[in-house]
């Protein structure tokens, strides 16, 4: 994409490369009372500043485009609210002349980002409540100061400025995502909250509406010009294709997903998870998407006793459903190393929260409980897995399609492991039921015993858990009290 006459790349191995830019993660100190958390140390301080200044910018509100002839900024950008940072290059004799970065900075990406002389720079709040930022420049703004270290802008109300374009018709920060699989557990909360934090972005949900997916997840949204559905197999690839098209980025989430129905009848599970992936990488290589999230799992790495699993262990999936997404996986990752397809992949823990189907552990316990109605429990209940909120997860695959390398795989865990019989006794205590509620079931086939992830990768990246588990628990069990009518239709 060409824009003013410069060469706008937004290809995500490129956009890292404006020299001179240095944007660092912002750490957190405990301050010496320990009750404050400091963000930033002065004694740290990469530039000298001439002055400082703290902001609030109302939503929607843009900074045009400028850029300094001596001054840098140094900017912190935390609080609240998240703004889009779009960085360009227009330095003639910088090797990356021309360079295009966008990003997206503040609540959710709490960075400090130096931008060097002649490196334009403009942003926008793109929160509701408005957004936050501090700047602490190492020159005065013009009309200020000794007139030596007065500072000359260029902006786009300058009469010879180059960037007169507003950022809202220049930025590519208005996104359309073509999202699969919609309309269940984890796409619905997904699709909620990509609208609800980015009310520019253009979502278009295509879900077969199997069993598993259910509209009714989505009435705060149906009304929504942003949001479009359209009702359609993943397997299609002729109405895939019309669909996709127009769209720049896209979030596989539609596949089969109850382990329990692999074991019985396994068919539709590589129809779907491996004949539709394949059929929506290819189809997205066709329309050259931007970038391809495909949420894959933590069970392609099969079961561990001892230790956890990362991004770069060996496969070793024990159920048709989770040999199923392996190979989706391994596509997803083979449209990468062989189409440069911008792939980035996603495997996560078990979530749970609002809206999953009544088949899952979880939900099915919850329910059955508030019937009065016993648990079945699997073998002796030992088997263990690690629990994510599904908005923690779902914030996780924002950042990651925000922020993720492609070709690169990331785990999201919820760092809260609990055997199937401790969770069971804490949702019969949460539920006021005793032990005679349990009835020990015999064992699912190849039943994996544990499943464990290490997470390091995502939060080196920047991405941090928020909602604690026994929190998370509550809220759930509360949102089932509270939408029986949701569930009983499906039970
Ligand atoms: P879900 O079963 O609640 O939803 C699946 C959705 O896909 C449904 O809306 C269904 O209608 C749709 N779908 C199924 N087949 C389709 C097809 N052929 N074409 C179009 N749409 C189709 O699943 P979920 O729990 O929300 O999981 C979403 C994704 O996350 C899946 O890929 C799953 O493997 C993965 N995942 C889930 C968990 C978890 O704990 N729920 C954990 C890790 C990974």
């Amino acid at each position: 994409m060409t824009f003013n006459g410069f060469r706008v790349n937004l290809e995500l191995k490129e956009m890292n490369m404006i020299r001179g830019v240095i944007v660092k993660k912002l750490d957190q100190f405990d301050d010496y009372r320990g009750n404050l958390k400091e963000i930033y140390r002065a004694d740290e301080d990469p530039i000298n500043p001439a002055m400082s200044y703290v902001s609030h910018t109302n939503y929607g509100i843009t900074r045009g485009p400028h850029e300094h002839v001596a001054q840098s900024d140094f900017f912190i950008f935390c609080g609240y609210g998240d703004f889009t940072l779009h960085l360009w290059d227009n330095r003639k004799n910088s090797e990356t002349y021309g360079k295009y970065w966008q990003l997206v900075v503040g609540e959710s990406n709490k960075v400090s980002v130096i931008v060097p002389p002649g490196v334009v720079h403009g942003y926008k709040s793109i929160s509701k409540q408005g957004s936050f930022s501090i700047n602490l420049p190492d020159k005065l703004y013009r009309g200020e100061g000794k007139k030596e270290e007065i500072d000359e802008i260029r902006h786009e109300s300058d009469e010879n400025s180059p960037f007169k374009i507003p950022l809202d018709e220049a930025n590519s920060d208005k996104k359309k995502i073509f999202v699969t699989g919609g309309s269940g557990f984890i796409g619905s909360n997904f699709i909620k909250h990509m609208l609800e934090k980015y009310p520019h972005y253009e979502i278009t949900n295509y879900d077969a509406l199997t069993y598993a997916g259910n509209n009714e997840n989505l009435v705060e949204v149906e009304n929504n010009p942003h949001y479009k559905f359209f009702k359609g197999d993943i397997t299609n690839q002729e109405f895939v294709e019309h669909v996709m098209k127009g769209n720049e980025w896209v979030v596989n989430f539609a596949a089969e997903t109850h382990v329990d129905n692999s074991i019985n009848e396994s068919f539709v599970f590589t129809k779907t998870n491996v004949l539709g992936t394949h059929t929506l990488l290819e189809t997205a290589r066709k329309l050259g998407i931007k970038k391809f999230l495909h949420i894959s799992t933590d069970e392609v790495y099969g079961s561990i006793k001892e230790g956890s699993f990362h991004e770069e262990s060996s496969f070793k999936p024990n159920s048709p459903y989770s040999s199923s997404k392996a190979a989706a996986d391994l596509l997803a990752r083979s449209y990468w190393i062989t189409h440069q397809l911008p792939v980035v992949i996603t495997r996560s823990s078990n979530n749970y929260g609002p809206h999953q189907h009544p088949e899952k552990f979880i939900p099915l316990f919850i329910t059955n409980l508030l019937e009065g109605k016993k648990v079945p429990l699997y073998g002796d209940g030992a088997n263990v897995r690690d629990w994510i909120h599904v908005l923690d997860n779902c914030k996780a695959l924002d950042f990651v399609l925000h922020h993720g390398e492609p070709g690169q795989a990331y785990n999201i865990g919820g760092e809260s492991e609990l055997s199937n019989l401790e969770m069971t006794k804490i949702l019969l205590a949460q539920t006021g039921r005793d032990e005679n509620h349990i009835s020990y079931v015999e064992d699912r086939k190849g039943h994996d015993f544990r499943y464990s992830l290490n997470c390091e990768k995502l939060k080196q990246l920047g991405w941090k858990q928020e909602i604690g588990f026994s929190q998370g628990l509550k809220s759930t069990i509360d949102w089932y009290k509270n939408n029986e009518k949701w569930w009983r239709q499906l039970k």
